[in-house]
């Protein structure tokens, strides 16, 4: 009996032990099941909101979305998402769920310094979750603190938006009204959607570069087609009368040459600064302007500007003072460039100025800076056009009727020839029919305030004896015109247009000088020089080069070649005639 039940009691705790092992097995069952359910649950989430996603084509809506997305993920309240500005350094409220107006704005641009989960992300560059905002240090006693009671916050968190390759794009935000510890695997579902924001925000941030940059293009383009009919015009404009001109004198009234021909030389003038403006401002952007620096005084210069400009001011009678202080204000500058700035806005202002005007330049100094006004009492400048109009192609609308002639480069031009100087161009205008003030300011040059002796200014000087000149060019109208005025002025020419046949003429005609154009089909002028120079018969010949390009590059070129002078086309007859006088001293 004893034995009977020692057997069934040990039966017993085998039946116990099966069934407890039974139970902890329906008990993993039950998890695993649970677990099963809940990584279901969470499919089925991100399921929906992928589809949510797909579904939208608005960038705003989409934000709108992720923001609702992450809200659903972590069970909270509120939501909120924010891209990062990279030059504010700050984050950018761009979608919310829940949040009231107040909140918005007060919370529109967050920095890294704020008592806010976002705020201290932006720090970090990490997830701050705070589960309770009324214990929380970084929080304590701020002006953010306050804001979270209003709006009935009590918790966070915040997860920074990572780039594929770690850019910080943004912020997801989500905000609970109580208590809250997020769970781990929420805070993984979260992860997955901020890295679809993160991409979103990158994209779109891209899109806008793109949509930028083609809205430039486009508008470069319109800019590019306006200015080259404006070019056109402007260049068409002075073709007419020298035409008329022409054929005037082609049919010989004689009696109209003193008319015509100042007419045609004031057109041609107007037609070769339009295209030296362009060729200037073209070459000082692609840094091939180096300025020939010299002692000069204020006086030299003003001189120069207003011997090129009094016909233009002369021609539409106005009234024209200079003020300068004596002879003994002296710079280092480019003569011919800063006579060039100042001579630009003594036309402008002859332009600009219905007939009859006054205009006015006064040259004074104020400690070390040569201060030169040119004021006039033209149409003036509106207040919104003055900082614009030293812009390239720029040109106040409707003054068209009343240029004569321009093509916005001007004012660009001489602005980046003062900068150059380390000098500037501002202007002032009380507005429509007011008139305007320019004023060129300038570094006086103090280490040759005392010297009195200046270089002596060339002048033109008259050739008293003959030369024989050969001019190689194969524009034939620019060599035989250029030898037709060297022959009244006395001298013996001859004229190649062929660079083939130029060694032999030259060989035979023995010139004391050879203008030589350098860009020449079949030979070019620097491989010509290099083979007269290489001709014992022609050792005593001087040659000028002619170019159209007088960028450093060229001029060492051509010295490399043998030439002894480098003249930039068009060439004047001053600079010709001053050469030639020296080399008849010379000799
Ligand atoms: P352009 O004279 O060839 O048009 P500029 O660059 O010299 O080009 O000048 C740009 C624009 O500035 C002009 O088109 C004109 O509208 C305005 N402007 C320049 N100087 C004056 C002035 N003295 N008075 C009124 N407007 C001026």
């Amino acid at each position: 009996m004893e034995q009977r039940t020692a057997e069934l009691s040990q039966a017993l705790a085998a039946v116990e032990a099966q069934k407890q092992e039974l139970e902890s097995a329906l008990r993993q069952k039950e998890e695993i099941q649970n677990q099963l359910q809940d990584e279901l649950k969470d499919a089925q989430l991100l399921h929906t909101i992928s589809a949510m996603l797909v579904d939208e084509n608005s960038v705003g809506e989409l934000y709108q979305k992720l923001v609702d997305a992450a809200t659903l993920v972590m069970r909270s309240d509120f939501g909120s998402m924010q891209r990062f500005d990279e030059e504010e350094g700050k984050l950018q409220l761009i979608a919310h769920r829940g949040l009231d107006e107040s909140a918005v704005e007060f919370w529109q641009w967050v920095h890294a310094g704020r008592a806010t989960t976002c705020g201290k992300a932006l720090q970090l560059g990490q997830r701050v979750v705070v589960p309770d905002f009324e214990v929380c240090e970084f929080i304590e006693g701020s002006a953010d603190l306050i804001a979270f009671r209003q709006a009935g916050v009590r918790s966070a968190q915040s997860t920074p938006l990572l780039t594929r390759n770690g850019r910080l794009v943004g912020m997801i935000t989500t905000h609970w009204t109580r208590v809250c510890q997020p769970r781990e695997r929420d805070l993984q579902l979260l992860d997955i959607i901020a890295r679809q924001a993160a991409d979103l925000i990158e994209r779109n941030a891209s899109a806008e570069a793109l949509r930028l940059q083609s809205q430039r293009l486009i508008e470069a383009d319109r800019y590019k087609d306006e200015f080259l009919a404006t070019l056109a015009h402007e260049l068409r404009n002075p073709l007419a009368p020298i035409q008329n001109g022409l054929a005037l004198l082609k049919i010989g009234k004689s009696e109209q040459v003193p008319r015509v021909l100042p007419m045609m030389e004031r057109q041609l003038g107007h037609m070769v600064r339009l295209i030296d403006d362009l060729l200037d401002v073209s070459r000082i952007s692609r840094g091939m302007i180096t300025l020939k620096r010299d002692r000069v005084t204020l006086k030299t210069i003003v001189d120069s500007a207003v011997e090129t400009s009094r016909p233009m001011i002369n021609a539409a009678q106005h009234k024209f003072t200079v003020t300068i202080p004596g002879d003994n204000v002296w710079l280092h500058v480019d003569l011919t460039r800063v006579a060039q700035i100042i001579s630009n806005l003594l036309n402008n202002a002859a332009k600009y100025t219905p007939s009859g005007g006054e205009i006015e330049l006064v040259g004074e100094v104020t400690g070390s800076t040569v201060l030169v006004k040119v004021r006039d009492t033209g149409i003036g400048i509106a207040q919104t056009m003055l900082p614009k109009i030293f812009e390239l192609f720029t040109q106040v609308d409707g003054t068209a009727e009343n240029a004569q002639g321009g093509l916005g480069v001007g004012l660009a031009l001489a602005r980046r020839l003062a900068e150059m100087h380390d000098g500037s161009i501002e202007v002032t205008s009380p507005g429509d029919k007011a008139g305007s003030v320019f004023t060129l300011s300038l570094p006086v040059d103090h280490a040759v305030a005392l010297d009195r002796n200046p270089g002596q200014h060339p002048a033109s000087h008259p050739v008293g004896n003959a030369l024989r000149v050969l001019i190689i060019d194969d524009n034939v109208d620019a060599a035989e015109t250029l030898a037709l005025v060297l022959g009244v002025l006395g001298h013996t020419t001859s004229v190649v247009v062929d660079a083939r046949k130029a060694m032999a003429t030259a060989l035979e005609f023995e010139p004391d000088v050879v203008f030589l154009d350098l860009g020449m089909p079949h030979l070019n002028g620097f491989d010509l020089a290099r083979q007269m120079r290489g001709e014992a018969a022609l050792n005593r010949t001087y040659l000028a080069a002619l170019s159209g390009w007088g960028s450093d590059d060229d001029r060492a070129r051509s010295l490399e070649a043998g030439v002894d002078r480098h003249l930039t086309k068009p060439v004047k007859l001053n600079e010709v005639e001053e050469l030639l006088a020296q080399l008849v001293q010379r000799r």
